[in-house]
Order: C-alpha cells, then sequence, then structure tokens
C-alpha cells in the first residue's frame, strides 16, 4: 500500500484544489454507530415517524423524532475526531484543502480543528437545533438539558416555533447554498478524495463524477468497493483513519523535500 500512499501525497502536493468528500466510514473510527447498520436505531424506530412532513403536522412525531434523535444525539457528544479527522484538519494547515463535503453530521471536523468556512454539512448538524418558523439558531446541549427536564418536543424561545436538530430529515429539502458550492467546489478542484463513502446517498454521490467531468483526479478511500471506484484514478481499501494518517505523514515528507 505505500506506493499508493506515496502517490495520493504526491498528488496533494501538486493539486491547486483539493476537495475531501467525507461519509459515515470516517466516524465510524470515532465510536459513532452507522445507523443503518444492523441493530442500529432504525431496526427500533419506524423511520415513517421521522418523515418531516409527520414532523410538521403531529405532536406524537415529534416526540418519538426528539426521543430517537436524542438517542444519536448522546455518543456523538462524546465522539472524539480520530487519525482521519486530524489529518484532514492538518491539510488545512499545511494549506491543501480546498474544503470538505461532509455527509456526516456529528461535528467532528469542526472539532478537529478545521474552520467553519471550510465544512460545508450537507445533511446538516447534530450539535445544533433550529426554530422551523424563525430560524434561530440554539445550541444543542441547551436543549437537550431542557428535553432532560421533561419538554419531549421543545418550542422556540422567541416565537414558539417548533424546534428540530438541525440535521436534514427524509422528505426534507437539502440546504441549498452548501449543495450548491459543494457542486461548484466539486467543478473546480483539480484533486477529489472520497474518505469513508459508499457514494450511494444522492445527491451527493454525484459529486464525485462532477468532479472527474471537469478534469479532477478522483481518489477513494474506504474499506468497502464503491459505486464510484471504476471511474476512480486510485483506489484504497482500508481503514479511513491508518490511510490518512501515513498519507499526511507522506504530504509533509514532500513538501519538506520541496522547501
Ligand atoms: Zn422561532
Amino acid at each position: 500500500m505505500t506506493k499508493e500512499i506515496e502517490k495520493v501525497a504526491q498528488w496533494i502536493v501538486n493539486a491547486k484544489r483539493v476537495v475531501v468528500f467525507a461519509g459515515a466510514g470516517l466516524s465510524t473510527e470515532s465510536g459513532i454507530p452507522d445507523f443503518r447498520s444492523p441493530g442500529g436505531v432504525w431496526d427500533r424506530y419506524n423511520p415513517e415517524d421521522f418523515y418531516f412532513q409527520n414532523f410538521i403536522s403531529n405532536e406524537t412525531s415529534r416526540e418519538k423524532y426528539w426521543q430517537m434523535a436524542t438517542e444519536m444525539y448522546e455518543p456523538m457528544k462524546k465522539a472524539q475526531p480520530n487519525l482521519a479527522h486530524l489529518a484532514i484538519a492538518e491539510l488545512e494547515r499545511v494549506g491543501k484543502l480546498d474544503c470538505i463535503i461532509t455527509q456526516n453530521v456529528d461535528g467532528l471536523h469542526h472539532k478537529a480543528g478545521n474552520s467553519e468556512k471550510k465544512i460545508l454539512e450537507l445533511h446538516g448538524t447534530a450539535m445544533h437545533v433550529t426554530c422551523l418558523s424563525c430560524h434561530k439558531r440554539y445550541d444543542r446541549e441547551n436543549i437537550q438539558e431542557r428535553w432532560r427536564k421533561g419538554e419531549k418536543a421543545p418550542r422556540c424561545n422567541d416565537c414558539g416555533g417548533l424546534l428540530k436538530p438541525a440535521t436534514i430529515s427524509f422528505g426534507q429539502s437539502m440546504p441549498e447554498t452548501e449543495t450548491e458550492e459543494a457542486y461548484e467546489r466539486s467543478s473546480r478542484c483539480d484533486l477529489f478524495i472520497v474518505i469513508g463513502s459508499s457514494l450511494v446517498v444522492q445527491p451527493a454521490a454525484s459529486m464525485p463524477a462532477v468532479a472527474k467531468r471537469h478534469g479532477a483526479k478522483l481518489v477513494i478511500i474506504n474499506r468497502d468497493p464503491t459505486a464510484c471506484d471504476e471511474m476512480a484514478d486510485l483506489v484504497i481499501h482500508g481503514q479511513a483513519g491508518s490511510v490518512m494518517a501515513n498519507v499526511l505523514e507522506s504530504v509533509k515528507a514532500v513538501l519538506a523535500d520541496r522547501s
């Protein structure tokens, strides 16, 4: 694998715009369960209760939603960034990161030290809560505290509107600004690195193809084969943390050689 690692490192150093695309596989190594796996929360709850339309229309769905969302939030709150998150943060520090497009809602890129402006959260974030009426933003932990004290479907202090974690639910539209910017950045980059995503969830899954079409090199680092392996310039099947730690080390060696 050393040869592949060195190749990726060379490409990173030579690239003008590096876009990293992060999926759930990046965060499982931080102990965050993949919710779609057997035994995950979807096995115990009925996803239909969590359609956005149901959240809007009835109190019972809202209470069920908040209970499930709390169950998902607790491990995220405790989770710490792993070697892959830290390597991506370091890429920003050495000036080799255009942005991270992430499907994760756990806030671990922030915790790892990437700056807010570099992170595009396609599915929103579980670290904040938004009022669906006036769009006021709350810190998640404050609202969870209210939930623990008995507000089973909390409402906005200012306007009485419905509060919902700032993640994108089934039936809720993708965040327009982030999605547009993600496509724009994908089309302008010259190196697109996928880490820990099987690339099946749309529209995110089409971004590697957009990058390719505009001439970027495509690297995929994932434990299992993905839907885009065939179009990739390089595929590494491995654990995100150890692969990225090695890539970073190699990037630093190349940078040191050239200075
Ligand atoms: Zn409000």
